[in-house]
């Protein structure tokens, strides 16, 4: 996530940061033989700070995800056919599920036994699934855009910053992280377990649908179009989007011919097209620092309602609000101060297409690897590019160095944070100047091959600290662990590499 909270009114801070298969389902006689008893999986993922969150007993393999989309009501029929590999021999199973209503569900084409209690939707089989099957449910279910039920992770006293529906006048986009998703299909709801995402939409004629991947399929029946976008690659639940509205589509090229599409809302994609255009030049100084881009396709969705202040990572097009897509200014005129703040936030939400997206995060503690590295990556491209001064004494690094010594009496360390809420971004300071130390450390090119190595081995799968440590003391040949782990865990902020000048506070 972005928020202009963070790296450029300073000021403002201190203030609140704010399933494939029909499965047999006889259990072969060898494997009974040799199987433990099944059991039920467990409900949660073990998450220290989303207890409640993720579930246990299987791995989630796609999600394929319909709404049927009908202007003048809140509420959307749907289905959700999950393929999963049972890891354990399951009597049960859970999801995360707070849509309206579950209607029915069924596990392999039988009718399954079901249940929800709290924010979880637990299913009994009709027989036990075996260790290492892959498995196919289906549930059919309604959704109400208008219930937007608080986090159970966040203060209830505390009213959440933005809803998770994010409805317009003409449809609707979705803002899951972290712990929203289950409001929009019931799933795994946990960043540890990424799968494939279908999203199947329905809607009148003159609407159109955007999701996370490639377009595959726009059919027309009785006057209404399902549009079918599937994602190629696995991705975490709390950054799926999809999206219906009044979208102007913009195709382009990418580095090495990478298809570029991205939806904006009609009424300011006119204004959009040069920074929509400026993509490409993005996507190629990063590729030169990390690698590759990692997916199939790119581009930028800009709603036209919802996402004001915010940017949200949603895999393979980042959402915005359409008018932070503009480089225009309160008063609605083009500046280029805004227009490089914009380009900056781009960069954000492109750097976490690798990090927090194809390499996602194990658990929640883990957020730095996801903030830290977008953070960094925006910096270190404002600076370049000419749009910021590293040593700017409002915003550059001394100001975020001294801001961290605050953050981390608030919040805890960026690796161990007090408050759950804190994962949209109270990981981003403590990550960037780690970071930024790192490369003081071992210099920009053992920084950067640090980086490419971490990125190619984690990609489309979830990482730790610890990952990261080990990748960086391997490549640097280094001990790099107490540095890092220092910035992560310690309750003050830890010494600056090349500024010993800098005294932290606190
Ligand atoms: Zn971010």
């Amino acid at each position: 996530m972005f928020s202009p909270r963070i790296p450029g009114a300073l000021a403002a801070l201190t203030a609140t940061v704010v399933l494939s298969a029909t499965i047999g389902y006889g259990i072969p006689v060898a494997a009974a033989a040799t199987s433990a008893p099944a059991r039920p999986g467990a409900q949660s993922a073990g998450d220290r700070l989303f207890a409640y969150l993720g579930n246990g007993g299987y791995d989630v393999d796609s999600y394929d995800v319909r709404y049927d989309y009908r202007p003048g009501t809140m509420k959307m029929d749907a289905s959700v056919g999950i393929t999963a590999t049972a890891t354990q021999a399951l009597s049960s199973f859970s999801l995360d599920s707070a849509v309206e209503k579950v209607i029915g569900v069924t596990v392999a084409g039988h009718p399954a036994g079901f249940r929800v209690s709290g924010q979880k939707l637990l299913i009994t089989p009709r027989r036990a699934l075996p260790r290492g099957r892959s498995f196919r449910t289906d549930i059919s279910f309604r959704v109400d855009r208008d219930d937007n039920p608080q986090s159970p992770a966040f203060p209830s006293d505390e009213k959440p910053h933005r809803t998770a529906w994010v409805n317009t006048k003409d449809g609707f986009s979705l803002m899951g992280q972290p712990d929203r998703t289950h409001l929009f299909f019931p799933g795994n709801d946990h960043p540890g377990d990424k799968a494939k995402v279908t999203f199947r939409i329905t809607t009148p004629k003159d609407l159109q649908a955007a999701a996370n991947g490639t377009l595959r399929s726009r059919t027309e029946k009785a006057g209404r179009i399902t549009y079918t976008f599937t994602t190629r690659g696995p991705i975490p639940t709390h950054v799926v989007q999809a999206a219906v509205g009044r979208f102007t589509l913009i195709k382009g090229r990418g580095p090495h011919g990478l298809p570029l599409r991205s939806y904006v809302a009609t009424d300011q994609a006119a204004k959009a097209r040069l920074l929509v255009d400026d993509i490409p030049d993005q996507m190629a100084w990063l590729e030169k620092q990390i690698g590759p881009y990692p997916y199939e396709t790119y581009g930028v969705l800009g709603v036209p309602e919802g996402y004001q202040g915010v940017a949200l990572e949603t895999a393979t097009m980042s959402t915005y609000a359409a008018e932070n897509l503009t480089g225009t200014n309160n008063e609605g005129k083009v500046t280029k101060e805004d227009t490089q703040d914009d380009r900056i936030t781009m960069v954000h939400e492109l750097a976490h297409q690798y990090f927090g997206d194809a390499v996602s995060v194990r658990d929640w503690d883990q957020m730095w690897i996801s903030e830290g590295h977008a953070e960094f990556y925006q910096v270190l491209y404002g600076s370049e590019k000419g749009y910021r001064d590293l040593n700017d004494p409002g915003r550059g690094l001394r100001a975020r160095y001294d801001f961290d010594g605050d953050k981390r009496i608030e919040s805890g360390p960026p690796g161990r944070m007090t408050h759950a809420r804190d994962v949209l971004v109270g990981t981003n300071t403590g990550g960037l100047l780690m970071l930024f130390g790192l490369r003081e450390m071992v210099g920009k090119t053992t920084f950067q091959r640090i980086e490419k190595t971490f990125f190619n081995e984690f990609r489309g799968r979830s990482a730790t600290t610890r990952d990261y440590i080990k990748v960086a003391n391997r490549v640097s040949g280094k001990n790099l662990t107490g540095y890092i782990n220092g910035w992560m865990y310690d309750a003050r902020t830890p010494p600056m590499p090349g500024h010993p000048d800098w005294k932290p506070k606190g």
